[in-house]
Parts: structure tokens; C-alpha cells; sequence
């Protein structure tokens, strides 16, 4: 089992990344966005809530988000691990996560950490805004998006780092140059899991 959470700002390129390394590394994505905007899709009154919150930049609550990332995992019992694209998004997510995958014995691996500038970040969200069809990448809402990210999602690079499970990678160059460092950073973590289990 390989556990990969994907972090990043709103147009860090996450959902790219994600999709590549699920190719490369044969894992199950799960992305507590598109499992909202599915919800939202079906009309359902959750989907109601949920556009609430999404609509406005927030966060939704942590019950709703949980409880569906919770049920999808459960539908995957025979992934050969999953990579995390937009969850845990707070401390409090987090702790939660680290629960819940203590109980199955199938701790976090790696936590990649995407950056990019907060200009480009801008420059990217407003070209996908066009094409995206999504209702929250509008500028008003994403300099919010980009404001929750900053004060809720970045205090995670300390809790991760204090785990020594965080990978920064610089998001900033070509998608296929992002893809060679983040497929680095996990081939190394795999490798020196290889070792450990020789020696033992
Ligand atoms: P994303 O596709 O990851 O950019 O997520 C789109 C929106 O879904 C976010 O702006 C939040 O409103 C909501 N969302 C996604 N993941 C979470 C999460 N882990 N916690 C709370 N809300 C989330």
C-alpha cells in the first residue's frame, strides 16, 4: 500500500499531477473536490449545502467532506494505494486523517507539497476559468480560495514536515519537469523502503 497525498494552492496543478502519478505508480485518485462537485452535479439537497460553501471560496465542513472520502475509500478495497488531491486541507483534517488511517494500519507515505507563486497562480486560475466550467473559479472567489489555502491548508507543511513525510517540489516549471521531481522524490521514498525491508 502506497499512501500519497498530493498539496498544493488552488492552480498548483495538483489534479495534473495527480493523474500522472496514478498512471505511473498504478494508484486509486481520490479528489474531495470532485467528489463535492459530483454531489453538486446530482441536485441532491447535500449538493445544495455543499454549493454553498463552494460557491463562496470555503471550506466544506469537515462531516460532509469526511464521510465521502470515508465511503470511497471503503469502495476500493483493492487499491494498491490511493494519492489524496485536496484532503486533508486542515490541522483538524488532518489529526482526523491520521485516525482513520491508523485504524487500517495504512499510514500516510509521502506528502507532496506543490508550489507555486501567488501571481501565477493568478494568471493560471483566470485562463482556466474560461474552459473550466467550474462555478468557483471566478477572481472574486479564487482570491479567497488562494486566502483560505494560506491562513487554513499551509500550517499542514509544519505538521507534515514535523512527520519528515513532506516533499516540496517547485510547481513552477513545465508539467512534464514537475512530474520528473515528483516521480524522483517517490521512487527515492520507495527505494529506501526496499533497504529497510532487506535489513529487517
Ligand atoms: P478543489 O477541487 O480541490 O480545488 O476543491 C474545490 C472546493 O471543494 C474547495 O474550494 C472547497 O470548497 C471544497 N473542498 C475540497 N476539498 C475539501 C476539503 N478537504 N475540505 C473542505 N472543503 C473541501
Amino acid at each position: 500500500m502506497l499512501n500519497i497525498v498530493i498539496f498544493g494552492p488552488p492552480g498548483s496543478g495538483k489534479g495534473t499531477q495527480s493523474c500522472r502519478i496514478l498512471e505511473k505508480y498504478s494508484l486509486t485518485h481520490i479528489s474531495t473536490g470532485d467528489l463535492m462537485r459530483e454531489e453538486m452535479a446530482q441536485d441532491s439537497a447535500l449538493g445544495e449545502q455543499i454549493r454553498k460553501y463552494i460557491n463562496k471560496g470555503l471550506l466544506v465542513p469537515d462531516e460532509i467532506v469526511i464521510c465521502k472520502l470515508n465511503n470511497t475509500i471503503e469502495k476500493h478495497t483493492d487499491a494498491k494505494g490511493f494519492i489524496f488531491d485536496g484532503f486533508p486541507r486542515t490541522i483538524n483534517q488532518a489529526i482526523l486523517f491520521d485516525d482513520m488511517l491508523d485504524l487500517r494500519a495504512t499510514p500516510i507515505d509521502l506528502v507532496i507539497s506543490v508550489d507555486v507563486a501567488e501571481e501565477e497562480l493568478l494568471k493560471r486560475l483566470a485562463g482556466r476559468s474560461e474552459d473550466s466550467g467550474r462555478s468557483d473559479d471566478k477572481e472574486e472567489i479564487i482570491w479567497k480560495r488562494i486566502d483560505v489555502y494560506k491562513s487554513q491548508s499551509l500550517p499542514l507543511v509544519s505538521y507534515y514536515s514535523q512527520q519528515e513525510k513532506l516533499v516540496k517540489i517547485n510547481g513552477m516549471d513545465h508539467v512534464d519537469a514537475v512530474f520528473g521531481k515528483i516521480s524522483l522524490a517517490i521512487d527515492t521514498y520507495l527505494e529506501k523502503q526496499e533497504v529497510l525491508t532487506e535489513v529487517r
